[in-house]
């Protein structure tokens, strides 16, 4: 790797407008103790460890091994102590021209939290009449957990520790998603307040009983912001065929247990059903500039029928604003879309690095995406991998398909590639373990 400075080296960048200061440090002798210096408890300086908390209000990432560290706002904070001022002091014996520079950053950095700070705020909405605030990039957990990347816990939770210190407060996942460990984790030790939804696709008043409880019991926390009937492809009849479970979740939200009770759909006549029932708080239906994965209408019935939702006083957040990494191409234009149709409170949106992370909480900053950002979330884009060896023909999958893309053939699965939204609902149900996301 090239090492821009030798020796002794500071450099200090301060982006006016976007309240980065962004600083490329080489100190060669003295990297591990500068990095101690900054985070505390943690002592490596290797990049085995992307990411740390550092002091109140400060968030860093130590980025490459040469040094280069980012300090990034929270706004929610402002910085309690001259950390840096600390480090200044540290390294003055490495010239006065050092130190000077380093007091400077110091107090832009104070300036600028100050003056603005609620420029990089991101955005929040109430969830219609719940009362419940989110910020407007909600994080998808589904893409990070074992039915599709498959992130070791620690890095799913590091990653998901990371959104939280950057401000976003809403974090969606589903007993499907099996990442109810690594929200566990990230929360760990977080003093914000983290706004959880999660959802399943229970339909008796027991399963979803169970279905509750085990939420409560393996995220820890003491109640669950948000509860939905995990229903893709179900129509309006949703609320007949699983009265047991809605009701279910209306006892708990009256014991405290559940704060909001909702519905996630990819339907366009189960948005409507929903809208007119007392019972449901929250909709999250699934939306995207192609229409994609829209079941019993376009996208501009979906638009038409997420702003009704908006107006009769729902909590409206949308799934899918990338296809399932159809859009990933377009990621700004995808996300912009959504973000501004009316009555979308909050967008979820999944990642599986730092980097993608990054990229898209700029693009609900409203900041540009710098080309090596874009380069470094280049990615292939993913497809469902069907192992027609393995596969007996059972049908399962078929069934479980929102979006009708799977069809028996020959005593064989395969997909329909034009109307697969890589969900990855289908995988986790084979038995014979046949598909998979790649
Ligand atoms: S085939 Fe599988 S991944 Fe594709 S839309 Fe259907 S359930 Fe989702
Ligand atoms: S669930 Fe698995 S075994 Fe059954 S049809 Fe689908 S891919 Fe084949």
């Amino acid at each position: 790797m090239p090492r821009p400075f030798a020796g002794n080296s500071y450099q200090c960048r301060i982006v006016a407008g976007n309240l980065r200061l962004q600083y490329q440090i080489f100190f060669r002798d003295h990297r591990t103790t500068y990095w101690k210096s900054l985070a505390g408890a943690r002592s490596s300086g290797s990049r085995e460890r992307p990411s740390a908390r550092g002091a109140p209000g400060l968030s860093l990432r130590y980025v490459e091994l040469w040094g280069r560290i980012d300090v990034v706002f929270n706004p929610r904070f402002m910085p309690g102590r001259c950390d840096l001022l600390m480090v200044c002091l540290r390294f003055a014996g490495a010239g006065i021209s050092h130190m000077v520079i380093c007091i400077f950053s110091t107090i832009c950095i104070y300036v600028f939290s100050k003056v603005g700070g609620t420029r990089t705020r991101m955005k929040t909405a109430v969830l219609g009449r719940t009362g419940i605030e989110v910020t407007e990039f909600c994080l998808g957990a589904l893409p990070m957990g074992p039915t599709q990347a498959d992130l070791s816990l620690d890095a799913a939770s590091e990653l998901i520790r990371t959104a939280l210190n950057e401000g976003i407060n809403f974090i969606d996942t589903a007993e499907s998603y099996k990442t109810y460990p690594h929200i566990r984790q990230a929360l760990k030790g977080f003093e914000g307040k983290a706004i959880i939804a999660t959802k399943s696709p229970a339909s008796s008043y027991e399963d979803m009983e169970r279905s509750v409880r085990a939420a409560l019991d393996e995220l820890q926390v003491p109640n669950i912001d948000i509860f939905h009937l995990h229903a893709p492809r179900a129509t309006r009849t949703v609320f007949v065929e699983r009265a047991g479970a809605l009701q279910c979740l209306i006892d708990y939200k009256k014991k405290g247990k559940i704060r909001s009770v909702g519905i996630s759909t990819h339907v366009v006549e189960t948005v409507y059903a929903a809208l007119e029932r007392r019972d449901i708080d929250v909709i999250f239906p699934l939306i995207n500039k192609t229409g994609m994965g829209i079941i019993g209408g376009t996208v501009e019935d979906m638009a038409r029928a997420i702003r009704a939702a908006a107006e009769a006083g729902k909590g409206v957040y949308a799934m899918k604003a990338l296809a399932g990494g159809h859009l990933i191409d377009d990621v700004e234009g995808a996300l912009n879309f959504v973000r501004n149709l009316p009555g979308v409170m909050s967008v979820a949106v999944g990642v599986v690095s730092v980097q993608e992370l990054e990229y898209d909480l700029r693009v609900f900053r409203g900041q540009t995406v710098p080309d090596h950002l874009k380069a470094a979330c280049k990615r292939e884009t993913k497809k469902l991998v069907i192992i027609q060896t393995v596969c007996r023909g059972c049908g399962t999958c078929v069934k479980t398909c929102p979006n009708g893309a799977l069809y028996l053939e020959g005593g064989k699965v395969s997909v329909d590639r034009e109307r697969c939204i890589l969900c990855g609902y289908c995988n986790p149900v084979c038995p014979e373990f046949a598909l998979r996301l790649a």
